[in-house]
């Protein structure tokens, strides 16, 4: 499928996919600062958490709500990841995810 995009659309889908990796970095630096390194990886890893969209057609669509429609952005999961953080041993991939599911419902309103 071909999509074509007006130039003020792309800049805020590139706008959004920097800020997946631009926030986490910033909780890791205000948060985790000793460790800011091994947090920041951490949260990164939960980017996998995408890998859900293989199910979908077309598998990327920037502008599709991702939240309530692939697998591991619907609700029951969305509540895992809450819990997750406040547990010590999943706190960053909980706080990641979380992070994760709050960029892309900014794309939902
Ligand atoms: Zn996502």
């Amino acid at each position: 499928m071909i999509h074509t995009f007006h130039s003020h659309h792309r800049s805020i889908h590139i706008f959004h996919i920097a800020l997946h990796f631009l926030l986490p970095l910033v909780v890791a630096q205000l948060f985790f600062k000793p460790e800011w390194k091994i947090s920041y990886l951490l949260m990164m890893s939960t980017m996998l958490v995408d890998l859900d969209h293989l199910f979908a057609d077309p598998i990327y669509n920037p502008d599709r709500c991702s939240i309530g429609f692939h697998p591991l952005h619907t609700y029951i999961p969305i509540g895992i990841y809450v819990v997750m953080s406040f547990i010590p041993f999943t706190r960053l991939i909980g706080i990641g995810l979380v992070i994760h599911m709050a960029l892309d419902a900014v794309t939902c309103i």
